[in-house]
């Protein structure tokens, strides 16, 4: 009978399986604060469990993707956005010997950072902290899993490792930030990274479609009129015609997909090889990303994003619900700046001046292990960031209509 794995034997396992180009766990430049083995879990494994167990994750399933969380039951939500990313970087990853769980972590916490409201939501935060520094979903990503979470007495945050930070700052490529330094000079995202990065894109550009053709924005004989689709429905029809309208929709998105991956891994090879990448370092000191589309295929996308730009985003009950997003978070943000002892003691915790309102904290409270703010305002941000679409509305509605049942 075989033993239970350890750690040592994955360890073992991922040098004899992983490319000489992916990211081996015993590599990592580690996490912040020291921490003990774990004796059947790498590192990587234990950053993905951190993350899927953390309360910013969770509320994922209350953000908005593209369309408010509560307006219907079935479309993408940014929680299962994610788990769709996250399944697709795994395959990709897998198929080129990369380090999948490394893959895997910088997929499940891509989004974290997300306010509520979509990008219109980001849009009305960096707005009402411009004067502060604006506001950035990827660098609260980091705040979030740094200094936010709350799981641990030892220390704040989740105590990631470097590689799953690093990809925060990657992404956002805001260099000049002040949390940024430590990774100013690491070089080129690794392959990981990349793979989680342009992942994203084959998820959402696909399921945005998908989504809005069942909530009747946009129709099938539309869609005819974008070459990916189109060119996608040949290729269904190819192996399996006379399909009705309900399963060609579905069978299109599901060759969407498949071409966008298969094109992805061919393509990335085809960059390795011609690159001659044959170590972590030289994925470092690449000239440009190793992970891509070919040509056709980055133009058939371009033309899709185009199309939803238009036809979806710019729809009118799209619109009408990133506008009321954008009034709510703005009403909320003046309120709790002026009336900063509506926050949560928590939240009230991290600013400089709250001893004045509050008092002292109580000894060993988890907030005197966090850096301290001087500004209100970021405190402020930093707690509207982290809700839900609905409990912002919620928030709104107690502030402002406190007549209204709730
Ligand atoms: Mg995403």
């Amino acid at each position: 009978m075989s033993s239970p794995i350890t750690t040592a034997d994955w360890l073992d396992f991922e040098d004899r399986w992983l490319a000489p180009y992916a990211m081996p766990s015993r590599a990592s430049r580690g996490r912040r604060h020291s921490e003990p083995d774990h004796h059947f879990r790498t590192l990587y494994q234990r950053d993905r469990e951190r993350i899927v167990h953390c309360t910013a994750f969770r509320r994922m399933t209350g953000k908005t993707q593209v369309l408010v969380a509560t307006v219907n039951d079935h479309h993408r939500t940014r929680l299962t956005h994610t788990l769709e990313v996250t399944q697709l970087a795994r395959t990709v990853a897998r198929r080129l010997r990369l380090n999948e769980d490394l893959a895997e972590a910088i997929a499940l916490a891509h989004d974290i950072g997300h306010p509520p409201f979509g990008h219109a939501g980001e849009e009305a935060l960096n707005d009402c902290l411009k004067p502060h520094g604006g506001f950035d979903h990827n660098l609260f990503g980091l705040r979030r899993v740094d200094e936010l979470e709350e799981r641990y007495p030892r220390f704040p945050g989740l105590n990631l490792s470097f590689e799953v930070r690093e990809a925060f700052v990657q992404h956002s490529g805001r260099t000049d930030a002040l949390e940024c330094a430590e990774f100013r000079d690491v070089g080129r995202p690794l392959l990981e990274a990349q793979i989680a990065d342009v992942v994203d894109s084959i998820a959402y550009d696909t399921h945005d479609t998908d989504d809005a053709l069942g909530l009747g924005f946009i129709t099938l004989s539309e869609l005819r009129g974008v070459e990916f689709w189109a060119r996608a429905t040949e290729r269904v029809h190819s192996h399996t015609p006379g399909l009705s309208d309900g399963p060609l929709r579905v069978a299109v998105v599901r060759e969407l997909l498949a071409w966008q991956v298969t094109d992805l891994l061919e393509e990335t090879a085809n960059r390795l090889a011609c690159a001659n990448i044959r170590s972590v370092a030289d994925v470092r000191s690449a000239d440009g990303p190793l992970v891509g589309f070919t040509p056709e295929v980055r133009r058939m996308k371009a033309g899709l994003e185009r199309f939803l730009h238009e036809r979806v985003y710019k729809h009118h009950r799209v619109l009408r619900m990133t506008a009321s997003g954008r009034r709510i978070l703005q009403a909320l943000f003046v309120e709790y700046v002026r009336s900063p002892e509506l926050l949560p003691e928590k939240h009230l915790r991290r600013w400089t001046g709250a001893d004045t309102l509050i008092g002292p904290p109580p000894p060993g409270w988890v907030t005197t292990a966090r850096t301290p703010l001087s500004c209100l305002e970021r405190v402020v941000g930093d707690y509207l960031a982290g809700m839900t679409d609905r409990f912002a509305q919620l928030e709104y509605r107690r502030l402002f209509l406190p007549s209204t049942e709730l």
